[in-house]
């Protein structure tokens, strides 16, 4: 008998469903699931494969149609939430004032489900421990060697001393200035001294899946224009898209960020440019996409390389040639995506994370070998770029990088090597590039994986990493 779990998952990877009389018939009769497969319905019931055991019907089902793409047979349903303001209005001193407390106070509103904070001004020196919330506003490790950390909320500022002795002195090592952590401690002499430090973090979540068979492919950081890109490899994983058997499936793919080289990004780049012309770097991007069938929705967030300026929230790459891709939505960089009404997808490029890898101790050795660990630190942190100086941030009235909701997929880039990590049913996918190491990477040491796919079964959330560089 062949076990139930192989037929189920063979039927599966096909795109198709066995009610369980089906299954029972085929444990039975394991003949049949070859041609079973071949039966032209989502949902197979039992009756349907006892239909194939007549001659005369056999022959005509046999017959496998050889255009048959099950991604063809859904229709798309896509929803953007762009994350940033598009009016370009001059930015005044008095809105970095309502972005910070937009910041403190979504952040203050998670960590309140964790701990039952008092306001720092109603601290007293009782002898007890009490729990407050704030901003770092400054890090620093003392003469002895303690490390203290001053946290405003709106009624104050205090001094946290962690003894280097103590447990959490680990934990208070890898806290970043600007994020909004929760303390608990003794308030003795005007200084908290802390005996935990807690993270937003948040609740073990449902896995969510979609019930259509369909799968998603995460890539990010083409650079196209740039002398390193791997065309011949880019073009080997659109010919895999249009022919392979596995590629049936695949409805969308998400590029986020860093579509193109750009020009002015770094003194020099001119040298490393093969098309030194921004708007004709789109054109060759939008020529090479343009080669994706039609039938795939692309999903395009721009990255620090794009023309849309480094500050974030970055805006859609509007005026560009990737306009004209019929199958394209341009989103912003951060932005949310929800398919089916059902699944939902936190894209950012990552530009944060060097300084994330550089800020917390403990991601020094291995934030660039696995680049889900900074993933992993900013989602705890519920902030996309937790210490303000890691990337340029456009003060909005609402600070847009904050984590307000936890996605099923988060899909980042910009650290040129392929990873994937589940934390509490959210998959963290970097997703790597299809640029080769560059003089100013080899410079710096670092050892990108180019030309490896995330791709991932919505239905089951499985993923798997294709190498197109072999
Ligand atoms: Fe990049
Ligand atoms: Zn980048």
């Amino acid at each position: 008998m062949v076990p139930r779990k192989e037929i189920v998952s063979k039927f599966f990877s096909n795109g198709k469903f066995l009610t369980s009389d089906a299954i029972e018939y085929l444990e039975k009769e394991p003949s049949l699931i070859e041609l079973a497969l071949s039966i032209e319905k989502t949902v197979i019931k039992a009756e349907d494969i006892k239909k194939l055991k007549k001659p005369e019907e056999r022959q005509v089902l046999i017959i496998k149609k050889e255009d048959e793409i099950p991604a063809k047979e859904y229709e798309e349903e896509i929803k953007v939430e762009n994350l940033c303001d598009f009016s370009m209005k001059e930015r005044k001193a008095r809105d970095f004032n309502s972005y910070f407390v937009s910041r403190l106070q979504s952040i203050q509103e998670m960590l309140m489900k964790r701990i039952n904070p008092i306001s720092i001004s109603n601290l007293r020196e009782n002898g007890e421990e009490q729990s407050i919330v704030g901003m770092v506003y400054e890090k620093r490790v003392s003469p002895a060697g303690n490390i203290i950390l001053v946290l405003e909320d709106f009624s104050g500022f205090v001094k946290c001393i962690v003894n280097k002795e103590s447990e959490v002195f680990r934990d208070a090592q890898d806290v970043l200035e600007d994020e909004v952590i929760g303390v608990r401690g003794v308030f003795r002499n005007n200084f908290l001294f802390v005996n935990e430090i807690i993270h937003p973090d948040f609740p073990a979540k449902e896995k969510v899946h979609l019930d259509l068979p369909v799968d998603a492919v995460f890539i990010s950081d083409l650079h196209v224009g740039s002398i390193d890109f791997l065309d011949d490899v880019f073009i080997k994983f659109i010919k895999w898209l249009k022919t392979s058997e596995e590629a049936r499936r695949i409805k969308y793919i998400f590029i986020c960020g860093d579509v193109v080289d750009g020009v002015g990004i770094y003194p020099g780049q001119e040298k490393d440019l093969r098309i030194k012309d921004i708007y004709k770097q789109y054109e060759k991007a939008r020529d090479l996409l343009l080669e994706i069938p039609e039938h795939i929705k692309l999903i395009i967030a721009p990255g620090n390389h794009d023309i849309v300026g480094i500050p974030e929230p970055q805006p859609p790459l509007k005026n560009t040639a990737l306009t004209e891709l019929p199958n394209a939505i341009l989103v912003s960089n951060p932005c949310y995506i929800r398919l089916h009404n059902r699944l939902k997808i936190l894209m950012y490029h990552g530009y944060s994370y060097d300084g994330i890898i550089q800020g917390i101790p403990s991601l020094r050795k291995s934030g660039y070998q696995n680049p889900s660990l900074p993933m992993l630190e900013v989602l705890k942190r519920r902030h996309l770029s937790p210490r303000m100086d890691d990337t340029m941030i456009i003060p909005n009235s609402q600070d847009h990088l904050v984590i307000k909701e936890i996605p099923d997929i988060f899909h980042s880039g910009h650290l040129h090597t392929t990873s994937v990590m589940n934390y509490k049913h959210v998959t963290l996918i970097n997703s790597g590039t299809f640029q080769a190491q560059t003089e100013y990477q080899k410079m710096q040491g670092h050892i990108p994986h180019p030309g490896i796919i995330t791709l991932v079964n919505l239905q089951t959330r499985e993923v798997r990493l294709i190498n197109f560089l072999k």
